[in-house]
């Protein structure tokens, strides 16, 4: 026996679940989306809170050159820790703050950040470190505003800007209108790189691609953890890069977990990679700490063994 404000809000909340799946999809009300939905309210006033008492830090996790083993950089990751609920995950809080228009905020301080961190690296190990920051559909909405984040991040850490690269998705550089290219065509004009992050799982057409503001794939990790039971995946991260070398593109495994990953992804003609045989996302300390000893992470493929002695 629901009181009319109760019906409506119990609608609402449906409305609100079915909005966030299929175009044209509807959704039942389940008590549990009542819980859920309270939960989002009560993270989206955290969330506002949290810049102001520093509860967010920024991952990095190792890329490296399949090669040589060597890092060529690291993918900047936001993390939050909640004084009661501990760590949030960023595919939990990034959807609120996106909803919220805290993104934009949270954005440029994650862009600030990583481009001061990559220059701290680049001047104290006196090599190029590399930096990769997710980007969010709201950020390029304000394309001029975006453009802005970007220069006042590489003006202000004087980090050269083809050390930063911008990781989009496939959907997002898609649907982007015409004064987001144009936005993003400028950028990489200053040398800045545009990266389409968790390629393949989109639908993007070899000819559309071609004509894209775009330097690296990022091979989705449901392909690379597929890679050794399923000739699916195999097939399709084999087509993914043949299909980069011919476009003259740049690619990286995500989500390397196995040796077995590592070499398919390295005999398949993959550059880069990135996943938990490497390193999980640390703190920056942790990445100084590789870079000072200089090693080659991963297992040894074409590269040779160092003579002992
Ligand atoms: P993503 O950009 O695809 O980032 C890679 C995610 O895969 C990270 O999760 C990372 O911890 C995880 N990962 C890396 N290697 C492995 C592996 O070998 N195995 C497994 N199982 N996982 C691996 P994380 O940090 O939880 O981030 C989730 C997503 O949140 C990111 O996916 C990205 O879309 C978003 N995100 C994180 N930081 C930011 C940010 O600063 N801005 C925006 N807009 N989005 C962010
Ligand atoms: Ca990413
Ligand atoms: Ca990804």
């Amino acid at each position: 026996d629901l009181t009319a404000p109760e019906l409506i809000e119990h609608a609402d909340i449906a409305m609100y679940q079915a909005k966030g799946s299929r175009v044209g999809s509807y959704q039942v009300f389940d008590p549990a989306m009542k819980t859920a939905a309270a939960d989002r309210i009560a993270l989206r006033s955290d969330l506002d809170r949290a810049v102001e008492l520093k509860e967010f830090t920024i991952a990095y996790q190792p890329i490296i050159e399949l090669r040589s083993g060597r890092l060529t950089g690291a993918e900047a990751l936001l993390r939050w820790k909640h004084p009661e609920r501990g760590h949030v995950s960023p595919a939990e809080f990034i959807p609120i703050a996106e909803e919220s228009g805290l993104i934009i905020e949270l954005g440029s301080w994650v862009l600030r950040s990583a481009c001061a961190q990559a220059a701290a690296w680049r001047k104290e190990f006196r090599r190029r470190v590399e930096v990769s920051v997710n980007v969010s559909s709201s950020q390029l909405r304000d394309a001029a505003g975006f453009v802005t984040a970007v220069r006042g991040a590489l003006a202000e850490s004087a980090l050269p800007p083809d050390s930063l690269e911008l990781e989009l998705t496939e959907s997002m550089i898609i649907h982007a209108g015409q004064d987001t290219l144009a936005a993003l065509s400028g950028l990489r004009a200053l040398g800045v790189r545009i990266a389409l992050d968790d390629f393949g799982t989109g639908y993007s057409s070899l000819g559309y691609l071609s004509q894209l503001p775009v330097d690296c794939l990022k091979i989705d990790r449901s392909f690379v953890s597929g890679l050794e039971r399923d000739a699916g995946s195999r097939g399709i991260a084999q087509a993914v890069l043949t299909m980069a070398q011919s476009l003259k593109m740049r690619t990286v495994g995500e989500g390397v977990e196995t040796v077995e990953q590592q070499n398919f992804l390295r005999q398949a003609g993959c550059a880069e990679a990135q996943g938990f045989l490497y390193s999980k996302p640390v703190p920056a300390e942790d990445v100084s700490a590789l870079l000072a000893r200089g090693l080659a992470l991963g297992s040894s493929g074409s590269r040779r063994q160092r003579n002992a002695g």
